[in-house]
């Protein structure tokens, strides 16, 4: 009995992630599902179960599972040269930046590291030091906004704006502040989405006037704030902080770590706005997760600031893993799908597409919003429409596990208030099929009780 000896198998397997393995988030998870394969945009568990991946594993495989020309890439590499450093050169990592430029239609040099993290802190490092280099040495702050996410290390965590992630750490880095986010449906201003004077930009302003501009090094931003609950700034927000940043002598760095690599609709979330940033991170899309890279681009004009400052401006950065020659060829691969089977419109599509079948929830008693960044999708849920009251716990829950009964995974994301997460979050693979969305909508509106003849999780 085939079925009988995989839970065995799963038992086993329990057993010893119960003893030697520290989960992510919550250590204590004592049973996890074990993921043993995947393909296009599903995952099949030990026990068979098999899931849409709504999430592509955390907003990163944006091609799908399962892509065996990318393995070959990645053996071809091995069997070529596995490893060598960036103090030198290889032939991927050259191609790969060259390749970059093209998608970021602007010259940067692009300096390689492992995890989105890395390439915040990379970027907080050069940006110190570029105004270093200028005679600015008091320029060394960063403002980032509440709510948002850069990272796990030590800086990107400061920049973080989510206490709850932050308080049992501290003291963090020094020298990192934030201004409101650009939350429109519960403004910070008191203002509404399409009327206002994007007071929301102004605050960025103000916190460098406050600060001093002389102090302030940079601002960071995500195109939108993804993973602090789909929130989806007023349409000229970046550019006004693009004209602040210009203004002040600070540095804008755009985090493109989700929304980069088709996930926006357009091959990088800042192309949207259509800003140009001085210096722009990456990893996750960067390879479709299929290998740790990572990636800070950097202009042209900051880097040749470098070369101008003569012998006393190296970077003294150096990074074991950052630039791998296996990765890099990952990441060739993990493009040349993108680009020959169109996925970054895919995504613009794969995101109108849901919307539009999901319209009916809009109506929901405990659905205030819904926001829509390419194929980023955030369901922002409330107890009461009026109020705005977030959803609880229990039913932000009861949606999930009903999604997951019925064979899809989503994600749950916020701290609206602290400690509440209560917004739903879909970021499906690019390569979706047209059935595919069609399953993720209707599952949606089942469990929503938005469609004929299911029950409801009200
Ligand atoms: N920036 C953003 C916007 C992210 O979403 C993440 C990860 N979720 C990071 C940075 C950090 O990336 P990593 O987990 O690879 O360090």
């Amino acid at each position: 009995n085939e079925a009988a000896g995989d839970t065995e198998a799963k038992e086993a397997l329990l057993e010893k992630d119960r003893k030697y393995l520290w989960h992510h988030i919550s250590p204590h998870n004592e049973n996890p599902m074990i993921i043993v394969s995947g393909e296009g945009s599903w995952i099949t568990d030990i026990e068979g179960n098999r899931y849409l991946d709504g999430m592509s594993g955390l907003w990163c495989v944006n091609v799908g599972h399962g892509r065996t020309e990318i393995a070959d890439a990645a053996a071809e590499q091995m069997k070529t040269i596995a490893y060598s450093t960036l103090i030198q050169s290889h032939v991927p990592a050259i191609e790969l930046a060259a390749k970059l430029n093209e998608w970021l239609e602007g010259e940067y040099r692009i300096f390689f590291s492992n995890s989105g993290s890395d390439a915040n802190e990379v970027a907080f490092k050069i940006g110190r030091q570029y105004h270093h280099q200028r005679g600015k040495a008091s320029k060394h702050k960063y403002i980032s906004r509440h709510r948002a996410y850069h990272g796990n290390s030590m800086g990107a965590l400061s920049a973080t704006g989510q206490a709850q992630r932050k308080l049992k750490y501290e003291p963090l880095g020094a020298g990192f502040t934030h201004v409101p986010p650009p939350y429109c449906y519960r403004c910070p201003f008191g203002q509404k989405r399409g009327a206002c004077e994007t007071q929301c930009a102004q605050a960025y302003e103000d916190a460098i006037i406050w600060e001093g501009p002389d102090s302030v090094a940079g601002i960071i931003v995500e195109p939108v704030i993804t993973g602090g609950g789909m929130i989806v700034p007023p349409d000229d927000y970046l550019s006004k902080l693009r004209q602040i940043c210009d203004k002040h002598d600070v540095l804008l760095i755009v985090d493109e770590v989700i929304c980069g690599f088709g996930r926006s609709g357009q091959r990088f979330g800042h192309l949207n706005f259509g800003v140009r940033p001085d210096m722009v991170t990456m990893a996750k899309g960067l390879t479709s997760a299929y290998s740790p890279l990572s990636a800070t681009a950097v202009s042209a004009e900051m880097y040749d600031s470098f070369k101008e400052s003569g012998p006393d401006s190296h970077f003294r950065h150096v990074n074991t893993f950052g630039g791998n020659p296996v990765s890099c060829a990952v990441a060739l691969k993990n493009i040349e799908i993108l680009e020959r089977e169109n996925l970054v419109s895919r995504s613009a599509f794969i995101g109108k597409e849901l919307l539009n079948r999901m319209k009916p929830l809009q109506s929901h008693p405990h659905v205030g919003e819904i926001r829509i960044f390419g194929s980023a999708i955030g369901i922002e849920m409330v107890e009461d429409k009026q109020t705005k009251e977030p959803a609880s716990a229990a039913r932000v829950t009861a949606i999930l596990a009903g999604c997951k009964q019925r064979g899809l995974l989503i994600g749950k994301n916020g701290d609206t208030v602290p400690g509440f997460m209560n917004i739903l979050t879909l970021s499906p693979p690019l390569s979706t099929t047209d059935d595919e969305i069609v399953f993720i909508a209707d599952t949606l509106l089942q469990v929503f009780g938005r469609s004929e003849g299911d029950e409801r999780v009200e």
